[in-house]
């Protein structure tokens, strides 16, 4: 009986495991997932997102977002 509840028990800690490492490298690795700006659904130029995978946005809008931040 000790034997399948060891089994079970490192099955479980496997599991949590790959949650930890599925989880960080979405923390360490942000990208988005859609080639497309949430601003204007154009594609995202290859070049920016390739130097900022997290891109969300052309540059176009995220100046114009980074603008209405600043309140100008
Ligand atoms: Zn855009």
């Amino acid at each position: 009986v000790s034997d399948v509840l060891d089994r079970a028990q490192a099955l479980e800690e496997m599991e949590r495991a790959a949650g930890v490492l599925a989880v960080r490298s979405l923390c360490s690795a942000p990208t988005n997932p859609f080639a497309g700006c949430l601003g204007c659904g154009e594609e995202i130029e290859p070049a920016r997102r390739a130097a900022l995978p997290s891109a969300l946005r052309c540059l176009e809008c995220q100046e114009a977002l980074e603008r209405r931040e600043r309140g100008l």
